[in-house]
C-alpha cells in the first residue's frame, strides 16, 4: 500500500518510529501522571526493557476483576436477549481473532484496504485481547520459537497454566514487540489503537449497557436490564472469548493428531477447531502458516475460512493465500 513515501524513506520509517516511540515511552515514565496513565497507556511501561520480570499486579487487577465480574450473574439474572447477545458477540469477536488478529495481522495471509484493515483492528480490539500490534508480535515470537526455550506460552516448557494464561500477566510479555511487527508500526492508527488498548473495549462495555437501559425503558417485557446486558454481552462472553483462544496456545499443543512431522508439538483437533471456528487445525498451521485456511480438507471445519471467503467475495479482501500443492504431497494422511 502507498503510504505516500519515497523508497528510501519507506525502508528506514520503521526505525524512526521505534525510536521516537522509545523518546516518548521514556518521557512518560518520568511524568507526573504515570501513576495514574500506566492503566490505560500501555506505552507507560516496559518499552526496550527485556529484563522486567515477574507478574505485573497493577496491570493484573483488571485481568482479574473482569473474571470476578462475571459472578454478577447471580444478582442481574438473565434474558434471551442477553444470551443472545453474549452469543453473537462470542461469534463475531472469535471470528476478528482468527480472521483477523491472526491470519491478517499476524500472518498476512490475504490483503485488503487501509479502511478495511483499520475495521478489522478495531473489531478486533473490541476482543479485549490487547492491540493488534501486541497480539501479532508474540504470534509471531511463537512461530520463530515453537515450544523451544523462548517460546512465549509453550505448555511443554512452563505447564499448562502458565501457557494457558499466566503468561498474560507477566512483565516481560506486557509491552509489544515492535521489532517483529516493522510492517505494521508505520501505520499510526493501529499504533494508537495498540496504545490505548482499553479504548474500544470501554466504549463496547458502555454501549451494551446503554441498550440495556433502552431495551429496559422501551420493551420492559423483554426483562432485559442494563447491567444484564454488561454482564452477559461484555463480560461473560469476553471470559469466555478469552478461554477460548487460550486453549489453542495451551491443548492444541499436547492433544490431538499430527499430520505433519513439524519441530514443535502442535496438534490437530477438531473439538478445539470447532470451539476456535478452524484454528483447532493447529499442526496444519505450523507447517504452512501462510494459508488463509486452516482446514486443509473439505471435512476439517473452518469457520473462519468460510467467512474470509464471504469477504472476499464481496470485495472486502482480496489475494487469499492458497494451500500450495506440495503440502498435499508432504502429507502423511
Ligand atoms: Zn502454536
Ligand atoms: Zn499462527
Amino acid at each position: 500500500m502507498d503510504i505516500g513515501l519515497d523508497v528510501d524513506q519507506k525502508e528506514t520509517q520503521p526505525d524512526v518510529i521505534l525510536r521516537a516511540d522509545a523518546w516518548v515511552n521514556q518521557r512518560i515514565e518520568r511524568s507526573w501522571h504515570w501513576p495514574v496513565s500506566q492503566y490505560f497507556d500501555t506505552w507507560a511501561k516496559y518499552q526496550d526493557q527485556p529484563n522486567a520480570t515477574g507478574i505485573d499486579w497493577v496491570r493484573v487487577w483488571p485481568f482479574v476483576g473482569v473474571h470476578l465480574a462475571c459472578l454478577g450473574v447471580i444478582w442481574v439474572g438473565w434474558s434471551s436477549v442477553a444470551i443472545a447477545m453474549a452469543v453473537f458477540l462470542y461469534a463475531i469477536r472469535m471470528f476478528a481473532i482468527t480472521g483477523f488478529y491472526h491470519r491478517y495481522f499476524s500472518h498476512r495471509t490475504f490483503k485488503t484496504s487501509r479502511l478495511g484493515q483499520f475495521l478489522f483492528a478495531v473489531v478486533g480490539n473490541a476482543s479485549v485481547q490487547r492491540g493488534p500490534l501486541w497480539w501479532a508480535g508474540h504470534h509471531r515470537h511463537h512461530h520463530r520459537h515453537s515450544d523451544e526455550e523462548e517460546d512465549v506460552h509453550s505448555p511443554h516448557r512452563d505447564g499448562f497454566l502458565w501457557s494457558h494464561v499466566l503468561w498474560l500477566t507477566t512483565r516481560e510479555h506486557f509491552s509489544t514487540d515492535r521489532k517483529a511487527v516493522k510492517d505494521l508500526i508505520v501505520y499510526p492508527e493501529l499504533r494508537f489503537l495498540d496504545r490505548f488498548d482499553m479504548v474500544v473495549p470501554f466504549l463496547l462495555a458502555i454501549g451494551l449497557y446503554g441498550l440495556g437501559m433502552v431495551l429496559e425503558m422501551y420493551v420492559p417485557s423483554l426483562g432485559t436490564t442494563g447491567l444484564q446486558m454488561l454482564i452477559w454481552g461484555f463480560f461473560i462472553s469476553t471470559v469466555v472469548l478469552l478461554h477460548a483462544t487460550c486453549t489453542i496456545n495451551s491443548l492444541s499443543h499436547q492433544f490431538g493428531t499430527r499430520r505433519f512431522d513439524t519441530s514443535d508439538e502442535s496438534k490437530n483437533n477438531g473439538w478445539l477447531a470447532l470451539l476456535t471456528f478452524g484454528e483447532g487445525w493447529h499442526n496444519n498451521h505450523h507447517y504452512y502458516p501462510g494459508s488463509a485456511r486452516q482446514g486443509f480438507y473439505w471435512w476439517e471445519i473452518d469457520v473462519t475460512f468460510y467467512g474470509l471467503w464471504v469477504l472476499e467475495k464481496l470485495g472486502v479482501i482480496w489475494d487469499l493465500n492458497a494451500v500450495p500443492e506440495r503440502v498435499y504431497e508432504g502429507s502423511e494422511k
